[in-house]
């Protein structure tokens, strides 16, 4: 039996970029998808709380993400930010500039805390937020919980994900990242059931370290992994020993291991030996990868893995499904 021959549940863990970038792919071969958000990098400003991953996720798949960015609206202004700039200058306040909020997408986060400090919880808030995008899969946050991914730096300082991603560019060496507020977080209601109720569940090429890392250390989600009766298949985000796009290496050598497609894949590790994988994807030029993997057992498979347009990773998508299905037969 192929994965295509019918409708089939799928389950992804995905970050933002280069999640919702496979998840356009995926969506194209109309089967049941729900996405399981990486919530690690929200962050409070201005009194809003922010999901970057799961709106750029739900932006991507909406329509309305800005392509030339990534991230963030289309025909999007600055004009609060811009005001709230002259305010500070004017009381030498100085607060964060150096994360960009625009207008359009502002309301998002407006609407999302107002709902949350009604107390809805916020895979009920994404699920609102969802209904006038559209995006075409159902969309949970990893947890309802507020967790935050912080790192510590060469000095011994910590700072949050999204100061040393946007304000620093990752340029400082890390030496640790760690989940804040893991060990009393839960899934988010309906997380476990997806990743144990699926016929597939896909790692997309998502930061291995700050996005399907961080939905892992969530307390239950990489049992459930390990434990579910579907094939788990996984897509490098590492092409030719560097990430394609992003900063993943200076994650990767944060938490020691190596910049590449065979690494990455030993740091899940196959479930046969206790990890996370049954199969992986890595790009055509990592084929010698693919071959040493296939030798120690895990299904490893080498083509074209540059998600330049919708056909190329709908094909990249499709392969993971292919993939899965010969792992489960
Ligand atoms: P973020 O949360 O916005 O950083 O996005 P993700 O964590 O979902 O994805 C980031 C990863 O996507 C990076 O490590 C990139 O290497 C990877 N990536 C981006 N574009 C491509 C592509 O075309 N092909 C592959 N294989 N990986 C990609
Ligand atoms: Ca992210």
């Amino acid at each position: 039996m192929r994965c295509d021959d019918q409708r089939v549940r799928i389950t992804v863990l995905a970050g933002g970029i280069g999640g919702a970038r496979f998840l356009i792919g995926l969506r194209e071969l109309g089967h049941d998808v729900t996405v399981i958000g990486n919530t690690g990098d929200d962050v409070e400003m201005w009194g809003l709380r922010i999901c970057p991953d799961l709106d750029t996720v739900m932006y991507t798949l909406g329509g309305g993400i800005s392509a030339e960015r990534g991230w963030g609206r289309e025909d999007e202004t600055f004009r609060v930010r811009d005001e709230l700039s002259a305010y500070r200058a004017a009381v030498d306040d100085d607060a964060p500039s150096w994360f960009g909020l625009g207008d359009l997408d502002l309301a998002t986060h407006v609407l999302r805390t107002q709902w949350l400090q009604q107390g809805t919880g916020l895979t009920e808030v994404t699920q609102r937020l969802c209904r006038r995008w559209q995006p075409g899969v159902t969309l949970l946050p990893m947890t309802d919980a507020r967790v935050e991914t912080h790192v510590t730096l060469t000095d011994g300082s910590v700072v949050h994900f999204q100061e040393w991603w946007v304000r620093l560019h990752a340029a400082v060496p890390a030496t640790r990242i760690e989940l804040v507020g893991a060990a009393d977080a839960t899934p988010a209601p309906g997380v476990l059931d997806a990743i144990g109720g699926c016929d597939v569940l896909l790692l997309p090429p998502s930061n291995p370290v700050v996005s399907v890392g961080t939905i892992l250390s969530v307390p239950g989600i990489a049992d459930a992994v390990r434990r579910t009766a579907a094939p788990v298949v996984g897509v490098s985000p590492i092409i030719g020993g560097a990430p394609v796009r992003g900063m993943a290496d200076a994650c990767l050598a944060a938490i020691g291991v190596e910049t590449s497609a065979e690494a990455v894949a030993r740091h899940y590790g196959t479930r046969t030996g206790g990890g996370l994988l049954d199969g992986w994807l890595v790009d055509e030029t990592d084929k010698a990868a693919a071959d040493l993997l296939v030798e120690e057992g895990l299904a490893a498979r080498a083509m074209p893995l540059l998600m330049t347009d919708i056909a190329a990773t709908t094909e990249i998508a499709q392969a993971a499904l292919d993939l899965a299905a010969d792992v489960r037969a």
